[in-house]
């Protein structure tokens, strides 16, 4: 059997969570928390990091810091996870969301600044499969109309955009360490802050609304309740095991990446002979090997594709449903027609992709892919 998706330990997870437990402190904010903010911002080029305990609880502190107020409009991908949107749906946002582009299921900034209206107060940008949006585009559009953008980087750790890394590119952004991701901890997440006028209460909305942070740096002789918050930081236990994936994260990397590739050539014949397409990667953006899609020619076609696979034991699976025909959505909005988003929703499936998957697997698969075309 091949599965979808197996979440890779590294060894050394125990080792450090042994450690973090011996060291009588496994709270938040801990020895192990700050050696992964000390990594993340010394080896990777962050400015400033919190851990979280999932991408969820970094894009709701987005939300918070940015003061989203019921009736702001944030404009954001309908191709995407249910978080991206409701963490701005928790704080009274009005949803806009944009249509895929053609070529790949990032949201078209080609279509962005006609969405934009006086309520605007943020784009949230979600970096599909670890693959970069137009930053310099967007970027442009948000500075033009003052608006705040924020990167959902869940998908997209060690992924780049014209050499600047994913995620230092927005005011703000989220990645995720949940066990379908490169780098995983369980459940887990990290905010990154770009922009230094979030820094002070960034730190406080993670710790409850409370100065404690600054407290225990000995900047204040009490710690009070001073602003809203909630505990968005993780125990130091997972903080530990995080640490051991980060220690380990070239090695992963390097692994994912290869896998990536091997399927992206071995397919290339069932691409030009128009079976499926491949996913596009813009010039100015890198692949991190955190998923691969194909899409295929029709929604029937790729049920029959899932099946076929699944009579070998080997899973794949579709993605994303458009938020825009959620029933969530639906209930309170008028209806939206995005036809490229509709077209990813229906068409695009994902293989199999793990540290742990071999060439031999990947070749049955890709075989067994070519075997199904055939038989059509
Ligand atoms: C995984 C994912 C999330 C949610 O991450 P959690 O850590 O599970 O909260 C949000 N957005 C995108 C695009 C994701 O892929």
């Amino acid at each position: 059997m091949i599965p979808f998706n197996k979440p890779y330990m590294t060894g050394d997870e125990l080792y450090y969570i042994k450690d973090a437990v011996a060291r009588g402190k496994i709270s938040g904010n801990g020895y192990y928390t700050e050696k992964c903010h000390s990594y993340f911002e010394e080896k990777m080029g962050f400015r400033n990091c919190l851990l979280t305990s999932s991408c969820t609880d970094a894009l709701e502190m987005a939300a918070i810091l940015i003061d989203i107020e019921p009736g702001d409009e944030v404009i954001m991908p309908s191709y995407t996870f249910v978080s991206t949107a409701n963490a701005f749906v928790l704080r009274g946002a009005k949803i806009i969301f944009a249509d895929s582009a053609a070529q790949n299921p990032n949201m078209d900034a080609n279509g962005l600044e006609e969405l934009i209206t006086s309520k605007t107060k943020a784009i949230v940008v979600v970096h599909y499969a670890g693959i970069a949006c137009d930053m310099d585009k967007i970027m442009r559009l948000a500075d033009t109309h003052n608006l705040y953008v924020i990167e959902d980087a869940a998908q997209a750790i060690d992924s780049y955009y014209k050499d600047k890394p994913l995620g230092t590119i927005g005011h703000l952004a989220a990645f995720s360490f949940h066990e379908t991701k490169n780098i995983i901890s369980g459940e887990g997440g990290m905010l990154v802050i770009n922009d230094e006028r979030f820094d002070n209460r960034a730190e406080i909305i993670w710790e409850k609304g409370t100065n404690r942070s600054a407290f225990f740096r000995g900047e204040v002789d009490k710690y009070s309740w001073v602003d809203i918050g909630s505990s968005f930081l993780p125990s130091d236990v997972t903080a530990a095991f995080l640490y051991a994936q980060l220690e380990n994260l070239e090695k992963i990397q390097a692994r994912r990446k290869k896998l990536w590739n091997f399927y992206y050539k071995g397919l290339q014949n069932l691409k030009k002979e128009g079976f499926l397409e491949l996913p596009d990667v813009p010039e100015y953006a890198t692949v991190n090997g955190h998923l691969f899609y194909i899409t295929c020619n029709s929604i029937q076609e790729r049920t029959d594709l899932i099946s076929f696979l699944k009579g070998y034991d080997i899973h794949s699976v579709f993605h994303y449903l458009s938020l825009h025909k959620s029933p969530f959505y639906v209930k309170e909005n008028e209806s939206l027609e995005l036809v490229n988003c509709d077209t990813f929703s229906n068409t695009l499936l994902r293989l199999p992709l793990y540290y742990e998957l071999d060439t031999e697997s990947q070749n049955k698969i890709i075989t067994l892919i070519d075997q199904f075309k055939k038989s059509r």
